[in-house]
Order: C-alpha cells, then structure tokens, then sequence
C-alpha cells in the first residue's frame, strides 16, 4: 500500500509499505480502507513546521472516510462493505479529564495526524470505540467531513447559553462556516459572520449564514450596530486563530457575554487583561469533540441541516499529495475544504 509521509516540514513523500492485513487485527480492530481524507488548517500548520505539538516524521490525516474491509472478532457495530470514519483521539483513560468523561481533553492525549500517525495511507486500524458508522445516504465526501461538523458541534456546546442570543463567528474558514450553521440550528437569534476574504463570506452565504461582515473593508463595530441595533450580541465564537480577532470582539461584545476560542493560534495573543476583568467577560476554550458529537454530526448531515457542498472547492488525487498544500497556499482567498481522493 501507499503512504504519504510528511518527513519534515514542507517534505511529503509517498512510500510503497506492507499491505497492513485482516489477519493482522486485534478482536476490537477494524481495518479501513481510506477513500477521502479532508485537509484542514491544522494540517496546514503542521505541514509548514508551524503546529506548536505536532512531531515529525508524520503521517497526517485526521478527517477521512472509508470502507470497511474486515473487522476483528469482537467487534458488533460494522460490517465489510459499510461506510465508516473514525475519531481520532487516543487518550489514557485513567488521567481525572478521562474519568470526567472529558477525554477529549485528556492530559496524554495524542491525536492521529499530529502527536500519532493519520489515515494518509490505503489502509488504516482503529478500535472500535472510535469508529462511527457513516449511513448510505452521506456520500464520502461528505462523510470526510463529519470530524469539523463535530468540531462545531462540540464548540456551539460550550457556551453557558445560546438559544435567543446573538451571535457573532469571527473567521468564515471551514470551522468558522459550521459553527455559524450549527449555531442557527441551537436557536441562536442573529448569527453575523466576519472574516478578510469575500470568497469565504460568500461560501457563508451559501450556506445560508444571512450576516456577513469583511471586516478589512467595514468597521466591525459600525456593521455590528447595522445588524443587532441596540440588541447588542452576547455570544461569539474566535475561529480566525489571529490576535486582531480575540481583541475586536472582546472590545464588542456585550459585558458578562461568552467568548468560546476554537481558533488555534499559531501566534500567543495579547489580550486586554482590564476588558476582560472590568467586563466580566467569559473566556471559554474548547477542542475537539467527544463520541456524541460526532453521532450528533451524522445525524445533521442525515437530515441535510448541514450545508457542506459549498464548503469543497477542490480535489487532489493522493500521488498529488505534496501538490494539495502548494495548491493551498497559493489559493487561500479561494479555496475552502481541498480534499484527496484514494
Ligand atoms: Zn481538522
Ligand atoms: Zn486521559
């Protein structure tokens, strides 16, 4: 089988391995064969050198979907033949987020694609506690991208409360886009979208995010002010990764509002220490997702809530690997979700 290996950064090489073999699983095992794998802005960090935990020599890929080619003894919930992907998290099980049931922030926790080897590969074994049953009515592309559905239906948890509110997502990326739509889903009154690129407000549009806001054009407060009047917001959502974001919305968000952080931010911010005490302002972080999070994105993505197709803008065949990410970069204005097709 082939694999794509990023040796260091900016250097992939595709490699001919060991076929990975049936015979070889584990009685909880199931062994996939990969068909799509979404590249996300995480990856693109990592590819660059500049992912603040990821290790190299890396085999990455975290978002992916595939076909079930035999599972292990054990296992109950698939099938040969049925279409699957699988949560990424490796986590101890015994450290005190664990036994919280939070072990998506679990203290040893390592992520395939970043801290352990992803799915950039033909054939791929997880356990079946992290598989998830992908039904036939979601085509594989779109079953690659149940991992950032449940990135935002995790992070539009985290709020102490959204129904009614108004909300505003800095950053209209593949995050920032579903966190928007899930955050309508959750009874958000007002949900307004922000970022520097026409392109990525547009793609919101079509995805039927009413508010846009490109915030190197307008003043974000006066735009602010156009949409939600004396209503203020109260909710918000960091998905840009980039200090002028954290700061502009701190500065306009209502006092005693949330401010949940999804962005990574390759660059530590400096935030103002007197706003956020003197308005009493609610700081709230979030990663990842947990099990229920993704069976909650397949439910979404069944009954088509979720608006994924405009949000992929390209395909690369997997030999095209290393090509994806010069693509990217030299696209950034006009691509969304680049995907690699197995
Ligand atoms: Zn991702
Ligand atoms: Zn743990």
């Amino acid at each position: 089988m082939k694999q794509a290996l990023l040796i260091s950064p900016k250097k992939i090489e595709i490699q001919e391995v060991p076929d990975l073999k049936a015979t070889s699983l584990k009685d909880n095992e199931i062994l996939l064969n990969i068909k799509k794998i979404g590249i996300c802005g995480s990856d693109i960090h990592t590819y660059h050198g500049k992912h603040p935990s990821a290790i190299y020599p890396l085999i990455q890929g975290h978002e992916y979907a595939g076909i079930v080619v035999a599972v292990g003894k054990k296992v109950t919930s698939v099938k040969p033949g049925m279409k699957a992907t699988g949560r990424p998290q490796i986590v101890c099980g015994t450290c005190n987020p664990c036994k919280k049931g939070q072990y998506n922030i679990c203290h040893n926790l390592k992520v395939e694609g970043f801290q352990a080897n992803g799915v950039a590969r033909d054939y791929f074994i997880i356990p079946e506690d992290r598989v998830v049953v992908v039904p036939d009515k979601i085509n594989l592309d779109h079953a690659a991208m149940i991992e950032p559905v449940a990135v935002a239906a995790h992070a539009t948890k985290r709020p102490r409360d959204m129904a009614g509110k108004n909300v505003v997502v800095s950053g209209a990326g593949t995050i920032g886009n579903l966190i928007a739509q899930f955050a309508l889903l959750r009874g958000a009154k007002k949900v307004v979208i922000t970022d520097v690129s026409d392109f990525r407000l547009k793609t919101a549009q079509k995805c039927g995010i009413k508010y846009v806001i490109n915030v190197s054009k307008n003043s974000l407060e006066n735009q602010l002010h156009e949409i939600f009047g004396s209503e203020g917001y109260q909710v918000a959502f960091e998905c840009a990764g980039v200090e002028s974001s954290i700061r502009n919305l701190m500065t306009t968000i209502e006092k005693g509002s949330d401010i949940i952080i999804v962005g990574v931010h390759a660059k530590d911010p400096a935030i103002n220490m007197e706003e956020l005490g003197e308005h009493e302002l609610y700081l709230i972080g979030s990663l990842m997702y947990l099990h229920e999070d993704y069976l909650e994105a397949v439910h979404e993505l069944s009954s088509k809530k979720i608006k994924l197709e405009p949000l992929i803008t390209n395909h690369f065949s997997f030999k095209d690997y290393a090509l994806a990410y010069q693509f990217i970069d030299q696209n950034k204005d006009r691509s969304m979700k680049v995907m690699i097709d197995l």
